[in-house]
């Protein structure tokens, strides 16, 4: 059975002041089912940590480097993240992928990075507008898929997120027969590449533009096993009811 999770995505946001958003999650939700994770800037991470130390949250930071340590100015190395507090690490998001040409070698290879330091990866991937409009999602996925995610992973170690990026920040959200067939598509590949139980294991998160009014919906297809959530992450009054739905 796979746990259900509730990702929250703070992206450049959030200073000091931002903490008592995840001080008042953990009290709300300290009975919670889901797990809840949120990945804030690297920044926070160790402040965060003091509300994290029992209870369903766990947090995450939102890149690594892929080496270990050395002379890398300005990078953050997966062994630093640890340390800081994180236990998650997101790879691939679109925007890393647009504002720091990423591919899909690379998020394979901060992937690998994440594994040995002993994070567990949330690796994203989506279509452009313009690729579904052609009907190219499902070969853009299935490259994405084959190109970024590493061969040693199971499912305690690996979380996809299916995030189409027109949904991204925009309000619009998929049908849910669009979420579906795609959820449905990453499994299977997930069946081949890795065989059934590992692949059974590997929870499968949706997301873009999820809001506490479309995400029971979006909670309800198969093989959805919770959502990365961008902007309503930021506020607890936003992120506790994605989180109860999820519940
Ligand atoms: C995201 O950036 O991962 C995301 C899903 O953002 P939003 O929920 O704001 O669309």
């Amino acid at each position: 059975m796979r746990r259900k999770l509730a990702a929250g995505n703070w992206k450049m946001n959030g200073t000091s002041a931002d903490l008592e958003q995840i001080e008042a999650l953990a009290e709300a939700h300290a009975g919670a089912l889901s797990e809840i994770m949120i990945a804030t800037p690297d920044t926070l991470l160790h402040r965060a940590s003091a509300f994290t130390k029992t209870g369903p949250i766990t947090l995450g930071a939102q890149n690594c480097h892929h080496r270990e340590s050395g002379a890398h100015t300005g990078d953050v190395s997966a062994e630093m993240l640890i340390d800081a507090g994180a236990s998650y690490v997101i790879l691939g998001h679109s925007e890393r992928r647009a504002d720091h040409d990423e591919h899909d070698e690379d998020v394979r290879s901060k992937a690998r990075a994440a594994l040995k330091a002993g994070l567990r990866v949330i690796i994203c991937m989506g279509e452009e507008l313009e690729e579904r409009e052609a009907d190219n999602t499902l070969d853009i996925i299935g490259g994405q898929l084959a190109g970024s995610i590493p061969d040693d992973v199971s499912g305690e170690t690996l979380v996809i997120a299916y995030e189409p990026i027109w949904a991204i920040g925009t309000g619009k959200v998929p049908s849910i027969a669009q979420i579906s067939e795609v959820h449905d598509f990453i499994r299977l590949r997930l069946e081949q590449r890795f065989g059934p139980q590992i692949a059974r294991g590997i929870r499968l998160l949706y997301g873009g533009s999820v809001k506490p009014a479309n995400a029971a919906e979006i909670f309800a297809v198969q093989n959805v096993d919770g959502a990365l959530v961008g902007g309503a992450s930021l506020k607890s009054a936003d992120f506790g009811p994605i989180i109860e739905a999820l519940d």
